[in-house]
């Protein structure tokens, strides 16, 4: 399908009259560096139904053999080799333009970073998987440790000081979000003259809430997805090709 160069001339013009975008992120930004989303055509979920246990807080609490095999998919994670793509750099050009005012993502990967954005603009809504939490006395520290000692023979690493369970330091279906980072997206959303949601089914909430925040509050919204979202009604433009296409050309 030919997207129709005027809605991206639209859309671009949006953004050179902006002055606060606001940028929210899923999944679907970093298929184009190889990691598969969740419910997308080829996600996660999609294809292998069982794999949503691993990513219940319920089912890796309780169950050691969850565990294992967590932690055996954290050891294969694509994210490790991922490199940011287009997607990614077009939204490191709005930074430099400084026209960005916040990058809200649900992604656990950290390839925003990687591609150039400042950390201090960077909102993780859903955690990292760069770092991993004691579930019982909170400590944090380097996923990279942690890989070191499943390489080195142990299959569900305890905590180093309680003896607790040890999980990556990201929010899995069923625990509690971080409040203060969700009322500072949130808080965010508000403030943009410009949305543009990219990459997301926009199904998760609160976070999907976003786009209505802003737009209640008078941005632009721009929604940048394969498929249909339950928001593309009240959006603005609504634009359906690959995002390293489309980022690039609006940003
Ligand atoms: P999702 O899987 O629910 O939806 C992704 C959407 O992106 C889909 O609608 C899909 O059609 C679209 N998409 C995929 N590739 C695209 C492309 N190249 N161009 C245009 N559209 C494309 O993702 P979500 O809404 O982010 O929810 C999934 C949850 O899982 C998130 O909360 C996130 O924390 C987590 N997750 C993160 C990663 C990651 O960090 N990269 C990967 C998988 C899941």
């Amino acid at each position: 399908m030919v997207q129709a160069e005027a809605l991206i001339d639209k859309v671009r013009a949006w953004v050179a009259q902006a002055q606060r975008v606001v940028v929210l992120t899923g999944a679907g930004i970093s298929t184009e560096s190889g990691i598969p989303d969740f419910r997308g055509p080829q996600g996660v979920w999609t294809r292998d139904p069982e794999a949503e246990k691993l990513s219940d807080i319920r089912y890796y609490m309780a169950d050691a053999a969850i565990r294992k095999k967590a932690w055996q998919a954290r050891l294969v994670h694509p994210a490790w080799e991922a490199r940011p793509n287009a997607g990614h750099e077009a939204i490191v050009a709005l930074e430099r333009r400084g026209k960005l005012h916040a990058l809200i993502t649900q992604n656990i990967d950290g390839l925003h970073q990687k591609a150039g954005n400042s950390p201090e603009r960077v909102i993780e809504v859903h955690g990292t998987v760069l770092k991993v939490i004691c579930m019982r006395c909170g400590w944090k520290g380097p996923m990279q440790e942690t890989l070191i000692r499943l390489l080195t023979g142990e299959d569900d690493p305890p905590c180093t000081l309680c003896g607790g369970i040890l999980k990556s330091d990201t929010i899995s279906f069923g625990q509690n979000l971080v409040p203060e980072v969700i009322d500072r997206a949130l808080r965010c959303a508000a403030e943009a003259d410009c949305f543009i949601a990219v990459g997301t089914s926009l199904q998760v909430y609160p976070i999907a809430g976003a786009v209505s925040e802003a737009k209640a509050a008078g941005a632009r919204v721009v929604i940048v997805n394969a498929e249909p979202t339950p928001f593309d009604d009240i959006a603005d433009a609504v634009l359906s090709e690959a995002i390293g296409n489309t980022l690039p050309q609006i940003l």
